[in-house]
């Protein structure tokens, strides 16, 4: 592995073969989790393909010459040619393997992959998902000083990483833009030293032997496991909705009405969530219009009831959304009469999809007991039916989620392990 700068460029990269070439920052916690793996993957590719690295800030022209504007950018070069698709933010082992795969022949790539040794290490604690809960987990199990490894499929954050806003954390006086709340959230548990192995291919979770394999090719043992692995929205799958989430698209009331005072919203929904959230989301909007693919809601009667009586709110049943576009500060909603298969469009100034959430279960869903929604049950220690196994914030089977009491569960299952292992 080598560090260039741009008056190497010509000479390295493009007169150099087969070449990987970092674009790297400072300050970059994406960055930090991709240099174990770029150094890693060197020492079993490097004698086929070249691993240079190249400090972003100091290369500034050469960077925004080759259009790259996030750190890290790792861009794969064959004899001056740029190949395969770029990898940037939080790269994973496995999308880099893939690309230098395509730069070289199998039969070469068979050998490589022969040659790559499973590795076991072991730990006190696991703990799956870098949330606001697995954070907190990690924070406290450290300070007391319990060898941990927080692990997770994305970068560290979770959800709060991709909130516009939160101005319901106690402590700060004004809102604090999510990722920066996650940030320091996730820099304070680094700090004190809890290993972390982010942005992986988390691929068998053995709860029993309390065993992790992670990128195929590295298993974590440890004593305790922690689940920490949240939930994910249900999608619509609308053309538009991913781009748009976070960005007029939202899946959480409690945490965004408040930003759409006096302006107009369109709910898609119709079960107890999106009525009762709609109610909500009524003391700030003007308007809200609530689509929902049936003829009639399947929210409790009391919740239907009061929707019915708020001169806010308008009803279109029997709709689905078809797409979701942005046109200056608005969000257009096309929508689908699923009788008469007329489409029509909405505007609005933004848009709350309530159509269920799910746990993120599914390596270890069966072993555990969980309520009817799939959510895990935990004691008041967040200990699951699994001896060692404790469960903590969003994934539980709990009544309200939210940050604080996904912090409050971390903190309980961090005191109960370090005083059953201490
Ligand atoms: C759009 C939105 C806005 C919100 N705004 C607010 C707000 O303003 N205030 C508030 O209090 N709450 C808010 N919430 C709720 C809040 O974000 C959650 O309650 C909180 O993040 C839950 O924390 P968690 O640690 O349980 O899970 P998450 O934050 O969901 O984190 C789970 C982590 O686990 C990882 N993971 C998933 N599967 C695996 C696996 N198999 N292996 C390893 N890791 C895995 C994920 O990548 C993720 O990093 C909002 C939620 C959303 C969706």
């Amino acid at each position: 592995m080598k560090e260039i700068g741009t008056a190497e460029f010509e000479t390295e990269v493009l007169n150099g073969g087969k070449v990987i070439l970092d674009f790297y920052s400072t300050e970059c916690p994406p960055c930090e989790a991709l240099a174990s793996k770029f150094e890693d993957l060197s020492n079993h590719y490097g004698e086929d393909i070249k691993f240079l690295k190249i400090y972003r800030q100091q290369n500034r022209d050469l960077a925004e010459k080759l259009g790259v504007k996030s750190s890290p950018t790792l861009l794969f070069y064959n004899n001056g040619n740029e190949m395969a698709n770029r990898l940037s933010g939080g790269i994973k082992r496995s999308d880099i393997i893939k690309n230098l795969d395509l730069m070289l022949p199998p039969d070469k790539v068979i050998s490589i992959k022969s040659k790559i040794k499973p590795s076991v290490s072991e730990f006190d604690v696991i703990i799956l998902g870098a949330g606001p809960g697995g954070l907190t987990a990690g924070l406290y199990l450290c300070q007391s000083k319990i060898n941990t490894v927080l692990v997770d499929i994305a970068l560290p954050g979770g959800n709060v990483s991709t909130t516009h806003e939160v101005s319901n954390y106690p402590g700060f006086i004004e809102p604090q833009a999510g990722y920066m709340l996650s940030h320091n959230m996730s820099e304070q548990t680094k700090l004190c030293g809890t290993v972390y192995k982010v942005a992986v291919d988390v691929t068998k979770v053995d709860l029993a032997k309390k065993e992790v394999l992670i990128d195929e090719f590295e298993t974590i043992r440890a004593k305790k496991i922690v689940i920490a692995t949240g939930t994910t929205p249900n999608l619509t799958g609308a053309a538009g909705e991913k781009e748009l989430k976070g960005k007029g698209i939202s899946y959480c009331a409690t945490c965004d009405a408040k930003y759409f005072d006096n302006k107009e919203v369109v709910v898609i929904g119709g079960g107890n969530s999106a009525v009762e959230e709609s109610e909500f989301i009524s003391r700030f909007a003007s308007r809200i219009t609530m689509v929902h693919q049936f003829d009639k809601f399947t929210a409790n009667k009391q919740a239907q009831d009061k929707v019915f009586a708020n001169k806010k709110i308008n009803t279109l049943f029997n709709s689905e959304p078809r797409s979701f576009t942005k046109a200056d500060d608005k969000i257009i909603t096309e929508i689908e009469n699923v009788i008469t298969k007329e489409r029509s469009k909405l505007v609005s100034d933004g848009v709350f999809i309530f159509i269920g959430m799910k746990p993120n279960i599914d390596l270890f869903g069966n072993e555990l007991e969980a309520d009817k929604w799939g959510y895990i049950n935990t004691n008041e220690d967040m200990l699951t039916s699994i001896e060692g196994v404790y469960a903590v914030g969003d994934v539980t089977s709990k009544k309200y989620r939210q940050i604080t009491t996904a912090v409050a569960d971390g903190t309980i299952a961090a005191m109960a392990i370090a005083k059953d292992l201490n």
